[in-house]
């Protein structure tokens, strides 16, 4: 029931042929970094997944984390293993070599962290967040905050967290009222923050808060948010913890799942405010923010990907083990993977895993390009392109897993809704991904206000073009003949869906809200049939490399997304552009 198994052949297969691996190691950043490395980072980590992480996942889950003396305990078995994540160098994998991180591709990287995240979502959360609060420091930060900070926190040696929310202050960050203080070289921070993920534990010596508030006399709004690091331990002169600054956690969340993640509830500055350092410039903090939150909006889609996954393997297992009733063709008392319907629903899982693997790995690979090509168009093309599919990565993945672990319950009937399975765990753990970094809504509105009506869907445009020419590619195919009209189809859905949008919202201001989660889950229903589409034209070619086995199962992987899951985009490009006065008509009193 604990076992994970993570699918290598099928992460090696997203790395290489739609990441694009040989092309990230043409950028010249990642010198004696080859296929035989990679391979090897993979093995190893699939191996650290599944013998120290994978264990934790279902003792986490019945254990509670709690607040003692000031300060939060955590699952058993979490710190050991936490321990060992640091010293095997799992967190310095991405990060560059000048703070002693491997360097190696994003779109490597992406693969461990999947592992991670199937292995144990409540854990991975942590190096998770101190990776995004690298990736915030090292792009905004004084040189001086990165020397004291960066090293410890690219080798995983002190965590870091994302301190946004308030009571009043969730997917509306204008409401921030946590104040800043300047005093000397650093600002008095005061406020209350909740819902904060790994806020407090005893993991590391450290704990690095990047934290959002407000300076007197600030703009009202998003303009006037500044970023601040707070440190859990003020720093000594010699880099190691000194004196206690004055954050502290006063409760843990009682959760639906991820159990073993602490949510914590953190007060700042309860005794005359916590020390904070500036982080980018005054009031500019959303800006700084951003970089931490793009980079987590992925890594949740990838969370998305990772539970399905782990769902799929323990439905598979039973599927093949369980026995009841007949089926045509077969001899007595068959295990349930014979009948139609349980094995299309297996089919469900696998295809949208797999078309969710190729989205986010490519997706992935955009970021190498954007933070080490040469070339400043090439770079400027994966930006733009990488923000597109931002918001569908989050939003698209992060629903697809409700839909993919309900089906790992329905799969094992019964036995699936009580606990011992631990199928149920994998659907409670997931239910958290299309609300925190962003809810769906909130992902929806980005995608269509900032990503295609704020450049008049030029970025879209790029990217229909780009699944056109595979949708057409694979028309020259003979096996692939029936993918071109399925696929065609859907693109066409989607174009349709965005140019009415592009046309209707100026007359109608609530025209992108009430089309917005319509039109994402369009686009996401679409990208990945492109994947899947990308992926069969790789084993359709006779070249490849992969064994008959896997080619098969890819090939027929990918037509039951097209069959099966694509002729969906048909019904959200209609529901997309139904009559905005539907949903906005009816007065609050009358629902
Ligand atoms: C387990 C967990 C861990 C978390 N970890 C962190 C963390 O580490 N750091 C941190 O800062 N926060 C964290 N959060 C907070 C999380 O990011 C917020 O819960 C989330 O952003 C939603 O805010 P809210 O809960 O206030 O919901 P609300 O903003 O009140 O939203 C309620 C509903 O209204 C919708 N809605 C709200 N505004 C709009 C709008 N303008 N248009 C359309 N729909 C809208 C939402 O989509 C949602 O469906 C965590 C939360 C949880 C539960």
């Amino acid at each position: 029931m604990t076992d994970y198994n993570a699918p290598i052949k099928d992460m090696r297969f997203a790395i290489r042929e739609l990441a694009g691996l040989d092309e990230i190691l043409q950028l010249g950043a990642f010198e004696g970094v080859d296929n035989d490395t990679v391979d090897q980072v993979v093995e190893e980590a699939a191996t650290f997944a599944r013998e120290v992480l994978a264990p934790l996942n279902v003792p986490g889950d019945r254990a509670a984390c709690r607040v003692k003396d000031g300060a939060v305990e955590v699952a058993d078995g979490f710190a050991e293993a936490y321990q060992q994540f640091v010293e095997n160098g799992w967190q310095t994998l991405a990060a560059s070599p000048d703070f002693d991180g491997m360097g190696l591709p994003y779109a490597v990287a992406i693969a461990t962290f999947e592992m991670w995240q199937s292995a144990n979502m409540s854990f991975s959360l942590c190096p998770m967040l101190t990776g995004g609060a690298v990736s915030a420091i090292d792009a905004h930060a004084t040189e001086d905050i990165k020397k004291i900070y960066l090293p410890k926190l690219v080798t995983g040696e002190w965590s870091g967290t994302m301190v946004l929310t308030e009571p009043q202050a969730g997917s509306d960050l204008a409401a921030v009222t946590t104040r800043a203080v300047p005093e000397g070289d650093h600002y008095r921070i005061t406020g209350n923050k909740i819902y904060i993920t790994w806020g407090d534990h005893p993991m590391t010596e450290n704990v690095i808060h990047l934290v959002l508030a407000r300076l007197q006399g600030a703009p009202e709004g998003i303009r006037g948010i500044s970023m601040f690091l707070v440190p859990k331990f003020l720093v000594n002169e010699d880099g190691s913890p000194g004196e206690r600054n004055d954050v502290y956690p006063t409760s843990v969340e009682h959760k639906m799942g991820i159990h073993a993640s602490p949510t914590c509830v953190l007060n700042f500055g309860d005794a005359g405010g916590a020390i904070g350092y500036l982080v980018g410039e005054e009031n500019k903090g959303m800006a700084s923010m951003f970089t931490m939150m793009n980079l987590a909006r992925i890594e949740v889609g990838v969370q998305g990907l990772a539970v399905s996954e782990r769902a799929y393997e323990l439905a598979r297992a039973y599927a093949l083990d369980r026995v009841q009733g007949n089926a045509p063709g077969e001899k007595g008392r068959v295990t349930i993977i014979h009948h139609a319907d349980v094995r299309r629903m297996l089919l469900m899982m696998k295809s949208q895993i797999e078309a969710m693997r190729g989205a986010a790995y490519s997706a992935g690979a955009l970021l190498d390009v954007v933070r080490h090509s040469a070339d400043s168009d090439e770079r400027e093309v994966a930006n733009t392109r990488m923000a597109l599919l931002t918001p569908i990565i989050k939003g698209w993945l992060s629903e697809v897993a409700q839909e993919v672990t309900s089906l790992g319950v329905q799969i094992h009937g019964g036995m699936g809704f009580v606990e011992e399975t631990g199928a149920a765990q994998h659907m409670r753990d997931a239910r958290i991904l299309p609300i925190y970094e962003g809810t769906t809504g909130i992902q929806a509105l980005d995608f269509v206000g900032r990503k295609i009506l704020h450049d008049e869907g030029r970025a879209m445009n790029s990217l229909l073009a780009d699944m056109r020419a595979t949708a057409s590619a694979t028309a020259d195919v003979e096996k692939l003949a029936d993918f071109a009209p399925l696929l065609g189809d859907a693109i066409e859905n989607l174009e349709t869906a965005v140019n009415w949008l592009i046309s209707k919202a100026p007359d109608d201001p609530n025209t992108p809200g009430a089309a917005s989660v319509n039109l994402l889950m369009l686009a996401g229903t679409v990208v990945g049939g492109w994947q899947m589409a990308r992926a069969a034209l790789v084993v359709c070619n006779d070249t490849n490399e992969y064994d008959k086995t896997f080619r098969d199962a890819k090939l027929n992987t990918a037509r039951f997304y097209c069959e099966q899951i694509l002729p969906r985009a048909a019904a959200y490009s209609r529901a997309a552009m139904a009559p905005t006065a539907t949903v906005m008509n009816m007065p609050a009193d009358h629902f």
